[in-house]
């Protein structure tokens, strides 16, 4: 084992080992996680998701009691970055050996035959120890190769030169016989197979270059298995180097990239124009890379040819689709209406080309043909934007399509790019087995594929809606006039619900499932900048939700005519303004969106000492209504109406709490908290309705799901009570 007196140095991966790290490790499946949370650490070792690490492990049979040789090996889901000993399944390796037997017997066997696609569910009959993680197709490429450690990964470099026309020769020419090759084969026990043969014929060899797909290379000790899986990664990353071509890279430049301003007020139309036009068949979130590694291959000559080409990868195209969309697209002369145009006529172009490759590649029993949508938009001058169902699936689909560029980077630079034939790309991407696992995942939550924007989300209603939506899916844009509420909010949702996957990635936009933002809502400026921060961050907007509003209690010192104006500010101008901004992104997007806005059932019933307050409830009512007809059909306009929410509200400070205490003359003690206080007065307000039910922020939030979600789609201009049973708030 090397000491780091005489660790080498890298130029192009990172070497992360530590010896006390390691020597912390608790037996063997322990020092295997390590090993895979090293190599996923670094991008240039291997993609999001991507990759897999095994071990051949003594453990004891628990019902033997005998020694028995064991292949811990990464399964299927999970990254090798944050992967534990849950992502890895376990498999005994004399019944891996007896599957050869099993498969050997079959009259029809081969690359994607039944017989190569039955051998996955012989997986299962070989788990040690009831390990419950399903095994990936991987599998074989780990067990047939004479190493007790093995490591298979994606990184760019390699791939580049899997990806080159002279891929055979380059491998060659940069590790000799050290490193085999092997032709395209799509993963699985064939591939398994072939592996062992090549080693058979080959013991001196230390890994293999997989064409157009990776690199899988092994040892008998853990440090000498990483050391070489950085090793070989560098020299091919070297070799790349030394041949780039600077400049001239993918051609040289053709366009110019925007200036900053002009480029964000272009794309604060056109992202969510470009939202409704990829939502066609199901609503997509998006994430937006304009840095100068993706600018430098959508501004160069030979994008078009590259583009059109295909990545090659099949970790890749899985989530980016055969290849990216490139729009026609001038920086220097075209404007937003040439650019809205354009991308309209590529993607009809885009879904007819992709219609007629399902057409082509088919197979009798095929799963049906996908969303034609393509899920990669490159635009000259402006950069990548990238699609998926959640805003953690479209960032690491960004990051496959930078994989892409750098592949054909690499592989432009030694030699000549070539991608996956189309027909290997169809039976991967059609693969039964992959429609398979997409039919296993869990049915998408309510708010799947949403974006709402809470405006008040700091705290009390607005606070606990934002909650509940990003519990059933919902990408949450926080908003409040206090910044920093607005901000613990988001927080507490992305601690909640995590980032997801791909965050590491570089100069892609780093957002989860929620955002924060500081707004006031009387000022069309400040509203605007709000929306486009949802827009850069998710595509566009599907809900919009204000429970901002003010109340003033009369008090000494208070000016009562300001304390007018303030009031109809918020209540009525601002809830107005919110909804004209969001109006006009709405149609931009043309797709289907609501409005819930919250008034009060003081708007309809009048009472002593909130005249302001309780008149621009009354107007707030009515905004509900004339909203509905001006946004309607595509924006469904309602309202809820609360009574009395009193726990969380900062419209009940300690002073109004006890002034209406002493106002019902209920008895309490100067002594006790606020929150104590606050429920002596839920509790009396309570009693006065007909459910005798205290009313929480919760109530609230719940009703506003229901409005703002598809079970409410055929109402619109409504304002539904939340207050317990008031039968003075009933609406005629
Ligand atoms: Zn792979």
């Amino acid at each position: 084992m090397s000491s780091s007196a005489t660790r080498k140095r890298y130029q192009f991966v990172s070497d992360l080992w530590q010896e006390a790290g390691y020597a912390a490790c608790d037996g063997e499946v322990s020092r295997l996680v390590y090993r895979s949370n090293l190599l996923g650490s670094d991008q240039r070792i291997t993609n999001t998701g991507g990759g897999n690490t095994s071990s051949k492990i003594a453990e004891t049979d628990p019902l033997s009691g005998e020694t028995v040789e064991v292949l811990w090996v990464k399964g299927s889901g999970g990254d090798l970055r944050t992967s534990t000993r849950e992502n890895f399944a376990a498999l005994y390796m004399d019944k891996l050996y007896q599957l050869q037997e099993i498969y050997s017997a079959f009259p029809e066997r081969g690359p994607k035959t039944d017989a190569e696609d039955r051998m996955v569910g012989y997986y299962p009959h070989c788990t040690f120890n009831l390990n419950p993680r399903a095994s990936s197709i991987d599998t074989p490429l780990h067990a047939f190769v004479p190493f007790r450690h093995v490591d298979h990964t994606h990184p760019n470099s390699v791939i580049a030169v899997a990806a080159s026309a002279r891929s055979r020769e380059l491998t060659n020419e940069i590790y000799g016989s050290e490193v085999l090759w092997t032709p395209w084969l799509r993963p699985g026990f064939e591939l398994g197979l072939e592996l062992q043969e090549l080693w058979r014929k080959n013991p001196q060899a230390r890994g293999v270059i997989l064409g157009q797909h990776g690199l899988l290379n092994g040892a008998d000790d853990h440090r000498e298995c990483y050391e070489l899986s950085l090793d070989l990664i560098e020299r091919a990353a070297k070799f790349i180097a030394d041949r780039d071509r600077g400049e001239k890279t993918f051609g040289g430049q053709k366009h110019q990239t925007l200036e900053p301003s002009r480029r964000d007020a272009l794309l604060a139309e056109f992202l969510p124009w470009l939202r409704g036009q990829m939502s066609q068949n199901v609503r997509m979130i998006g994430t937006l890379q304009t840095d100068d590694d993706v600018l430098e291959f959508v501004n160069s000559h030979d994008a078009v040819r590259l583009a059109a080409l295909g990545t090659s990868c099949p970790d890749h195209f899985l989530r980016t689709k055969i290849r990216p969309l490139l729009v026609d697209f001038d920086p220097a002369k075209d404007g937003l209406e040439e650019l809205k145009k354009n991308t309209a006529a590529a993607i009809r172009a885009y879904r007819a080309d992709y219609a007629a490759y399902y057409e082509r590649c088919k197979h009798a029993d095929s799963p049906a043909m996908r969303d034609p949508a393509p899920t990669v938009v490159l635009v000259p001058g402006i950069g990548m934007i990238a699609w998926g169902k959640n805003k953690s699936e479209s960032r690491v689909t960004a990051e496959f399509y930078n994989c892409a560029i750098q592949v054909m980077r690499g592989a432009e630079a030694i030699d000549r790019y070539i991608a996956l034939p189309e027909q290997e790309a169809f039976d991967i991407e059609y693969w039964l087995l992959e429609e398979a696992k997409l039919k296993r995942m869990p049915a998408e939550k309510a708010f799947a594929r949403r974006v709402v924007v809470v405006v008040g989300a700091g705290n009390g209603i607005g606070k606990a809606v934002a909650h509940l939506l990003a519990r059933d899916g919902a990408h949450v844009v926080c908003a409040d006039i206090d910044g920093s509420a607005a901000q613990s909010t988001a927080d507490e949702l992305v601690r909640l619900h995590g980032q997801g996957i791909g965050v590491a990635g570089t100069g892609i936009s780093g957002c989860g499932p929620a955002i924060a933002c500081a707004i006031d809502i009387t000022d069309r400026a400040s509203i605007r900048k709000m929306l486009a921060q949802a827009i850069f961050a998710y595509g566009g907007i599907d809900h919009v939700i204000v429970t901002a509003g003010v109340y003033f209690a009369a008090a000494p010192g208070r000016d009562p005519d300001m304390d007018w104006k303030k009031t109809f500010d918020v209540n009525v101008y601002g809830q107005n303004l919110v909804a004209e901004e969001s109006a006009r992104v709405w149609r931009l997007q043309g797709l289907p969106g609501s409005l819930v806005l919250t008034t009060s059932v003081n708007g309809v019933v009048p009472k002593a000492g909130s005249i302001a307050y309780d008149t621009s409830k009354a107007a707030a009512n009515h905004l509900v209504r004339e909203l509905a007809i001006s946004l309607a059909p595509l924006v469904r306009v309602n309202a809820v109406a609360p009574a009395t929410v009193v726990a969380g509200s900062t419209m009940f400070p300690r002073e109004r709490v006890i002034d209406s205490l002493r106002k019902y003359k209920i008895e309490f003690d100067e002594a006790e908290s606020t929150e104590v206080l606050r429920d002596r007065l839920a509790g009396f307000y309570a009693s006065r309705t007909l459910t005798r039910l205290p009313i929480t922020p919760e109530d609230q939030a719940r009703a506003i799901a229901f409005l703002v979600s598809d079970g409410s789609c055929k109402t619109t201009g409504q304002i539904i009570p939340v207050d317990g049973g008031l039968h003075e708030a009933f609406l005629r």
